[in-house]
C-alpha cells in the first residue's frame, strides 16, 4: 500500500513541522506593554532576549483605547504582561480576563507615591523620572525572575538605563534653578504633568481632568481664562494625544502663545522628537523651558 504509506509520512513530515515550528516559537518569550512609553522601558531593559508587543502605540491615547481582535491574540499569546495600573488602562483588566492568557500580569508603577488631583488617582506617574526609576526596577526584577538565564545582562541593562534617567533628572533640577517663580505656570489640555509638577516645583493648569474622556464645562473654560488673563505669566502647550481646539481656544481668548507641542501619554511615532521615553523627557523639558523663559 505505497500510498497509504505515503500519506501516513507526509501527515508525519506535516505534524512534526508544526510542532518544530510551536516549539520554536515558544523558545522566545513574549511580552505584552499597554502602552508605548511602557513597552519602550520594557525594550530598554530586555533588548532582543524576548519579543516586545505594544498594545497602545505611539501619538494615541490610552485613556480611550479600544482594543483590536489582534490585541486580544498579543495577550493570549502572551507570557508576560505589563500595565501601568492606577486606573490608566480602563479597558486592560477585560482584555486580558477575556483574551484567556496564562501570562502573569505585572503592574510597573507598584511602590511609587500616588499624587491625587481633586481626590483622584493620577496615574500619569512616569512624568517623574525617579518613578520613571521605580517602573524600570519593577520591570527588571519581574523579567530578571522569569528569565533567570539572562539575569546578568537584564541587570546590566538595568543599572546602565536608571543612570541615565538619574542623570537627566539631575540636570533638569541644575536648569530649572534657574527659572523665576513667576514663569513656572503651565497650561496643557489634559492633565497629565502632576507629578512633573511636584518633581520640579512647576504649576500645571488644564480644562480637561486627569482623564481625557471628560469635557470640560463652559464656566470652568471661563474660570481658567479668567485666571490666566489676570496672571498673565503662562505658557501653552498642545499635546500629542489630545486635539489642539481647546488649548488654541485658550490661546485665542487670553492673547497667550502656544509654546509648542508636548508628549504627554505616549511616545512619537518613528522620526518624531520622542521616540523613546528618555528622548520624550528631553523633549518635553527643553520645549518647557524654551517657552517659559520667553515668557
Ligand atoms: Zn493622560
Amino acid at each position: 500500500m505505497p500510498i497509504i504509506q505515503n500519506l501516513t509520512k507526509l501527515v508525519t513530515i506535516v505534524a512534526f513541522t508544526l510542532y518544530a515550528g510551536a516549539s520554536l516559537a515558544k523558545d522566545r518569550t513574549k511580552i505584552v506593554a499597554s502602552f508605548s512609553i511602557l513597552g519602550d522601558m520594557v525594550e530598554q531593559v530586555v533588548g532582543d532576549h524576548a519579543d516586545v508587543t505594544t498594545i497602545v502605540g505611539p501619538d494615541a491615547d490610552a485613556h480611550v483605547y479600544q482594543p483590536s481582535v489582534a490585541d486580544a491574540r498579543a495577550v493570549a499569546d502572551a507570557d508576560i504582561i505589563f500595565v501601568n495600573g492606577l486606573g490608566f488602562e480602563t479597558w486592560s483588566d477585560t482584555l486580558i480576563s477575556e483574551s484567556g492568557t496564562n501570562a502573569s500580569v505585572h503592574v510597573a508603577t507598584a511602590g511609587v507615591t500616588i499624587v491625587t488631583v481633586d481626590g483622584e488617582t493620577d496615574p500619569h506617574a512616569w512624568n517623574s523620572l525617579l518613578n520613571g526609576v521605580i517602573y524600570v526596577n519593577n520591570i527588571a526584577a519581574t523579567l530578571s525572575e522569569k528569565l533567570p538565564a539572562k539575569g546578568d545582562i537584564i541587570e546590566a541593562n538595568r543599572k546602565a538605563y536608571v543612570d541615565q534617567l538619574l542623570a537627566l533628572d539631575i540636570a533638569n533640577k541644575a536648569t530649572l534653578a534657574n527659572l523665576p517663580a513667576n514663569k513656572r505656570t503651565v497650561v496643557t489640555a489634559h492633565d497629565a504633568f502632576g507629578y512633573l509638577a511636584d518633581a520640579y516645583n512647576m504649576t500645571f493648569l488644564a480644562p480637561v481632568g486627569i482623564d481625557t474622556e471628560a469635557e470640560p464645562s463652559a464656566q470652568e473654560l471661563a474660570i481658567l481664562i479668567d485666571q490666566l488673563k489676570a496672571d498673565g505669566a503662562a505658557a501653552l502647550f498642545v499635546e500629542n494625544i489630545t486635539s489642539p481646539a481647546l488649548v488654541q481656544q485658550i490661546a485665542d481668548e487670553t492673547g497667550l502663545t502656544i509654546g509648542g507641542r508636548l508628549f504627554s501619554d505616549a511616545l512619537s511615532a518613528r522620526g518624531g522628537p520622542a521616540t523613546s521615553y528618555l528622548a520624550m523627557f528631553e523633549h518635553n523639558l527643553n520645549t518647557l523651558l524654551t517657552a517659559l523663559e520667553r515668557n
